[in-house]
């Protein structure tokens, strides 16, 4: 694999360059603070400009639905076009930045001559790729489209490389390709993490999507000392083990009893739990207690998926408590990961260089897992 960061300006310079970034924050335009995720792309930019890049920012954000007929129609335009970010990113950037609209995009030689007439270190976004069909189907046409715009394309989007898209998969077959600063962070961060972690190893768990994290147990399991349950997770073993959960958060088709005699030995479910309307929202006071000091004697711990309903702030105790004492314990090298989970550290004031703030949800899981991810393997 190659990296942007062993190029320079006489590589870059005047080039312009496709960068497939996530800015896959939907709430964001509610929300006065930036994401981590918006932050954590700035200095791939910056590195582009300085070095005299043209750079055409391409991302997602969310699911919305495109029907292909003889016109592309998008519902929920407003909802999912990335639009409003021309202004955070240029005010981020300090700079100017020209937005690609869908209708725009429909004149390829155009933007193209809008792009030679810019000076070196300009700046275009594109509009949300999934407004085109082709991108999830990775569509080598879209993909070809997307190519001719630029003379090399870079992947800073560690959490899409999971996803066979067109913009980080079948691209590469067009351009010269690396990964970015921030894809090569992750890569670097997490495969430490997989070859030889400092002992006591935690991995605590938690969020909706579950079978993701079955393969992370599974993978990681002979490395780690404990797993530390809650959220949608500990609701599903929690559920296989007869415990009744009410109306709870977890997933029928697992089968969290095989997982339990396989695994148990070093799993952990909280010993309390908080309850409203039938429903677990959060870990309980003994959990926080229980979880937080086996955290404090950990080397190496990794976290993906709060605890609880952390958007009520009566559910996020649980999810506070493990960002806390992940951040407080200096001796341990630490990678949290996950699109919620790491809007959760926003509210942590002290500095953490010890942390590593993985932008990848389901694709950290995956890479966790062992499992291939397409966006990388079509950087080799
Ligand atoms: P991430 O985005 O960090 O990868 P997930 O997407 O797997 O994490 O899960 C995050 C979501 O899980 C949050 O919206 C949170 O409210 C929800 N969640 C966690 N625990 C519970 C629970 N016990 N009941 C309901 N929702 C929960
Ligand atoms: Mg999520």
């Amino acid at each position: 694999m190659k990296f942007l960061s062993a190029l320079s300006k006489k590589d870059l310079e005047n080039k312009t360059c496709l960068l497939r970034v996530d800015l896959n924050v939907l709430e964001f335009a509610r929300r006065q603070n930036i994401h981590p995720r918006v932050l954590a792309i700035l200095p791939t930019i910056e590195f582009l400009i300085k070095n005299g890049a043209k750079v055409i920012i391409l991302s997602h954000r969310g699911r919305p639905k495109t029907v292909q007929s003889s016109k592309l129609k998008v519902e929920n335009y407003k909802q999912f076009s990335l639009k409003p970010f021309t202004e955070i990113l240029s005010f981020l950037l300090k700079k100017p930045m020209h937005f690609i609209d869908l209708k725009e995009f429909g004149f390829l030689d155009k933007i193209k001559g809008k792009i030679r007439n810019s000076t070196a270190g300009s700046v275009f976004l594109l509009e949300n790729l999934r407004f085109w069909p082709g991108e999830e189907k990775n569509d080598v046409k879209f993909a070809q489209k997307l190519a001719f715009l630029g003379d090399f394309y870079v992947n800073d989007a560690f959490a899409v490389s999971h996803r066979k898209n067109a913009s980080v998969a079948a691209i590469t077959r067009f351009l010269p390709s690396c990964a970015g600063l921030l894809l090569e962070k992750e890569i670097k961060n997490l495969s430490a993490i997989m070859k030889n972690p400092k002992k006591p190893m935690v991995v605590v768990l938690g969020g909706a999507k579950t079978s993701d994290k079955i393969g992370v147990i599974k993978n990681l399991y002979k490395k780690t000392d404990y797993f530390l349950l809650g959220g949608g997770l500990a609701n599903t073993i929690f559920a296989a083990q007869g415990i009744p959960i009410g109306d709870s958060l977890y997933e029928r088709k697992i089968d969290a009893g095989k997982i339990m005699r396989q695994f148990g030995k070093k799993i952990f479910l909280p010993a309390d739990v908080a309850v409203e309307k039938r429903k677990i929202l959060d870990i309980g006071p003994k959990a926080i207690e229980k979880y937080s000091k086996i955290i404090k004697n950990a080397k190496t711990a990794v976290w993906n998926g709060p605890m609880g309903y952390f958007e009520n702030s009566r559910f996020a105790n649980g999810s506070e408590a493990i960002a806390e004492a992940i951040t407080a314990n200096k001796k341990s090298f630490s990678i949290i990961g996950g699109g919620e989970t790491i809007s959760l550290m926003s509210n942590i004031k002290r500095k953490t260089p010890n942390v590593f703030l993985s932008t990848g949800g389901g694709a950290m899981l995956e890479y966790l897992s062992g499992k291939k991810l397409p966006g990388l393997e079509a950087l080799k």
